[in-house]
């Protein structure tokens, strides 16, 4: 086993240099390709100052100059951070000041917001195409420079990558993985029945920035030593277009592209013929999975993680009994435990309890990058402590019932949001919904649903009653919500989730006009 994370591609390029790593715009890019590419890279990053253990950023589109640079980053020794394309200027700002980055890979057609930034930080800028006078062009430098022979060496317990977290519940944080943490979920997903097969062909649509898209997707797919056609872009229509073209067998994404896809399906889109697909990043809808199952007469296999745990703690696989509603069994070797919520030490429940996720192994963060206090909050007695809230069941599958910042209180009972959502997808007017917490005078908490019509022209004055009504029906006199608001679309985060505190601050001003029962 490789013990440093660009060791995955040199591996692999070491066995198929010939075999498709990166298909983009219908050229095909090798591993032996993408490799000395790395090894150029990380040639002029050396040249222009960057040292093993040094910070350095990444801007760039999701095009195989991605994975180039990200590459002879660790090649180098460096650290990667990469940031997300959408990024604005204060959130490349607040990156670059919070992780202390001296060096920024940039796309050229992304320096614009990036430029303003690093300068007064006096950050070292290198562009991936011409850039202004003072830039350094790294893939014109790089036609120049000899490739290292070799990766700088770096131990297990080594930095390799910061990620931000998606920012859904608040500033996105920087977490610190290690080789070791990324290395042992690329392993325990290649070795399993997960595994992709050396001749797979992937949909990469899920950002590289984010951990799904880089780990689960790319580190694991370059591991296995498959194919991945980059999509920097995500519609429903020419994912599905992309994937008959290439002959994809995987499609991997977040509930929100399954929404995307189904949509393009309805609209008479041609559908590929996929051997498995694979959800993750926030809850797959029961309803969504049964329909992109019969959508695509495949397999749907959901998992569950975040950033901190180098993004994988739970999964179905193929050989699994699948068990709906689940999120499958914890990965081999990841412990999953549900903990007594708000208690200072971990206090951890029976099987069927609803309790705090609580995860430990070694592909657990080494900690928020410079903020011990907060680390200090979730990382105890070897344990992380996810913010979510789950159940075990007997034999050992865990359900995530929703954040614990979601939990809506109303007059003393919990409201978990996602039995509502699942509830009201079942109305045929309903597309998208999501439940929040609206704060209420007397109850604390009134339980609202913001809905994406199936129809928008559908909708009438009575629209939001007869939904009421689906929910008063088929659930407790509590949990049912008592205002409907329709909207064309849920606002999203970067990595394609649904940013409910933004609901609540949206819908809160109103909350004095409802009448809640
Ligand atoms: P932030 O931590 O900045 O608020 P975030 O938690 O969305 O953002 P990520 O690390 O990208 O950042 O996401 C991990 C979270 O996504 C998990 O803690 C969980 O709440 C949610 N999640 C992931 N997979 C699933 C799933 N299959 N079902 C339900 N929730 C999921
Ligand atoms: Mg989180």
């Amino acid at each position: 086993m490789t013990m440093s994370v660009a060791g995955v591609l040199a591996d692999t390029a070491a066995q198929r240099p010939n075999h498709s790593a990166v298909i983009y715009e219908s050229e095909h890019f090798t591993y032996g390709w993408l490799w000395e590419q790395a090894r150029r890279y990380a040639s002029v990053l050396r040249a222009n100052g960057v040292r093993p253990g040094d910070r350095v950023a990444m801007l760039l589109v999701d095009t195989p100059q991605f994975p180039a640079v990200y590459f002879g980053v660790l090649a180098a020794g460096a650290v990667a951070i990469p940031l997300n394309v959408m990024s604005t200027a204060s959130e490349i700002d607040h990156v670059l000041t919070d992780a202390d980055a001296h060096f920024l890979v940039c796309s050229a057609s992304l320096l614009a917001r990036a430029s303003k930034e690093a300068e007064p930080l006096g950050t070292v800028l290198l562009t991936v195409g011409p850039g202004p006078a003072g830039t350094v062009d790294l893939e014109n430098a790089a036609q120049e420079t000899a490739p290292i022979d070799d990766s700088a060496v770096r131990e297990p317990d080594d930095v390799a990558v910061v990620f931000y977290t998606s920012g859904t519940t608040g500033e996105p944080k920087g977490v610190m993985l290690t080789h070791r943490n990324i290395l042992y979920n690329v392993e325990r997903m290649v070795t399993t029945p997960y595994a992709f097969r050396s001749d797979d062909v992937l949909l990469g649509c899920l950002p590289l920035s984010h951990g799904f898209g880089q780990i689960c997707g790319m580190l694991t797919g370059f591991r296995a030593g498959i194919s991945i056609v980059m999509m920097p872009r995500f519609s429903g229509r020419e994912a599905l277009a992309l994937m008959t073209k290439h002959r994809c067998t995987v499609f991997m994404g977040v509930p929100t592209m399954y929404f995307k896809l189904l949509d393009a399906v309805a609209q008479g889109e041609q559908v590929p013929r996929l051997d498995r697909v694979y959800s993750g990043g926030s809850a797959l809808p029961v309803k969504t999975l049964e329909d992109v199952r019969s959508a695509f007469g495949c397999p749907v296999y959901e998992g569950y993680g975040m950033t901190e745990t180098s993004c994988s703690v739970a999964y179905h696989y193929p050989g699994l009994t699948f068990r709906s509603g689940t999120v499958g069994v914890p990965i081999t070797g990841i412990t999953v435990g549900i903990a007594r919520p708000n208690s200072d030490r971990i206090d951890l429940l029976p099987a069927g309890e609803v309790g705090e996720i609580v995860v430990r192994g070694p592909n657990v963060m080494a900690g928020y990058l410079g903020r011990p206090d907060i680390t200090a909050e979730v990382l105890i007695d070897d344990w992380f402590l996810t913010g979510d809230l789950g159940r075990l069941d007997g034999d050992g599958y865990l359900s995530v019932v929703g954040r614990k910042k979601d939990l809506i209180l109303r007059g003393g009972y919990n409201v978990y949001p996602r039995e509502i959502e699942e509830i009201l997808l079942g109305h045929s007017a309903v597309a998208q919904v999501a439940v929040i917490g609206v704060p209420h005078p007397v109850l604390g908490e009134e339980v609202w649903a913001i809905v994406v019509p199936a129809r928008p022209e559908g909708v009438t004055s009575g629209s939001d009653e007869e939904i009421i009504e689906w929910g008063k029906q088929r659930l407790a006199a509590y949990k049912y919500p008592r205002r409907v608001e329709f909207t064309d679309a849920l606002p999203m985060g970067s990595s394609g989730k649904v940013l409910k505190r933004m609901l609540v601050s949206k819908y809160e001003s109103t909350a004095g006009s409802s009448l809640c029962g």
